[in-house]
């Protein structure tokens, strides 16, 4: 194998010419404004090494990458009793679609899903008073930059053009799966989703689901057996109604965002971090899933 260095400077020159394949999300208008031609990859290896190519230390809005972390916690608080209130199962859905929940009465097919995500995001406000500034709080810690922080304006920009989140909030609540009330259950969602941080950043702070649970400092912060689970429902249902074509094309498991990041683990040895905004009709990064396609091809280091 090459050296990894040059692995990403290769990646990043090859996936350039995709940047305009797909279009960058413009459901929230101010993550619209990202320029499509931005591409950053970084793998933060277990043993502390980092690596990155392009665009990797220019921040942007995690999204739905946030749901790993916001599962992580509230598995680390109460171990599994949040699967009573949300199902573990690929949705083969767009991530922001309400049909499932009334046929299924208020539960939702998995965490990675708006509708799970909103019920996560509700038992960690009952279990912290402010679940977006917990995953912040771990966000740092994890990355080691105490300047990761929710980019205001973009939560603004959702909270305005929110009313898909709202109603099934609301249909949420109608079926009793919320604790608490649901503007405040939006208000952290969006918070939450806000965040922004680079690739190394965000490698960083993915390194404990590949180092077993371990978290920065060397004490566990997920069980062995968590991170197992948090992995697994990253593999089945973190890229939507995609993650057939991601398993079958990466390998590994991940977790999409609308600002176009992506986070892939190798269980074991790193964590992969790829951003780049334009999306694929699945609300996936098109230059980022080519990006991890070749990375697993090239190295090898895929779970299969
Ligand atoms: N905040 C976005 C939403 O709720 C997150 C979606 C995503 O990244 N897939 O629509």
């Amino acid at each position: 194998m090459e050296d990894l260095q040059e692995v990403l400077e290769g990646i990043a020159e090859h996936v350039a010419p995709l940047c305009h394949d797909g279009a960058v999300a413009s459901y929230i208008p101010s993550l619209g404004e990202v320029s499509p031609e931005k591409f950053g990859i970084c793998v933060a290896m277990a043993d502390g090494e980092v690596y990155g190519a392009g665009d990797w230390k220019e921040q942007f809005s995690i999204q739905s990458i946030s749901k790993v972390f916001s599962l992580a916690l509230v598995m680390s608080y109460d171990y599994d009793s949040i699967w009573r209130r949300v199902h573990r199962e690929p949705s083969g859905t767009p991530f922001n679609s309400m049909i499932q929940l009334e046929a299924d009465h208020g539960i939702p097919r998995n965490p990675f899903i708006n509708a799970g995500a909103l019920v996560v995001t509700d038992r960690l406000l009952t279990l912290t008073g402010d679940a977006a500034a917990s995953i912040r709080g771990l966000l740092r810690l994890e990355s080691g930059n105490p300047a990761v922080d929710i980019d205001t304006v973009v939560a603004a920009s959702e909270a305005d053009h929110g009313h898909r989140n709202a109603s099934m909030a609301h249909l949420l609540a109608s079926y009793g799966n919320l604790e608490n009330p649901v503007d405040d259950v939006l208000e952290a969602y969006f918070r939450q989703c806000a965040l922004s941080m680079s690739c190394e950043d965000l490698a960083k702070a993915s390194l404990f689901l590949a180092r077993h649970g371990v978290a920065a400092g060397g004490t566990p912060f997920l069980s062995p057996n968590q991170s197992k689970r948090v992995n697994a429902v990253m593999l089945t249902c973190g890229t939507y109604d995609a993650a057939g074509e991601f398993a079958y094309r990466v390998g590994l498991p991940g977790k999409s965002g609308v600002g176009g990041g992506i986070v892939a683990i190798v269980p074991g040895r790193c964590a992969i971090t790829v951003w780049g905004p334009s999306l694929g009709p699945n609300g996936n990064s098109v230059a980022g899933i080519a990006a991890l396609d070749e990375f697993t091809a090239k190295t090898g280091w895929s779970i299969f």
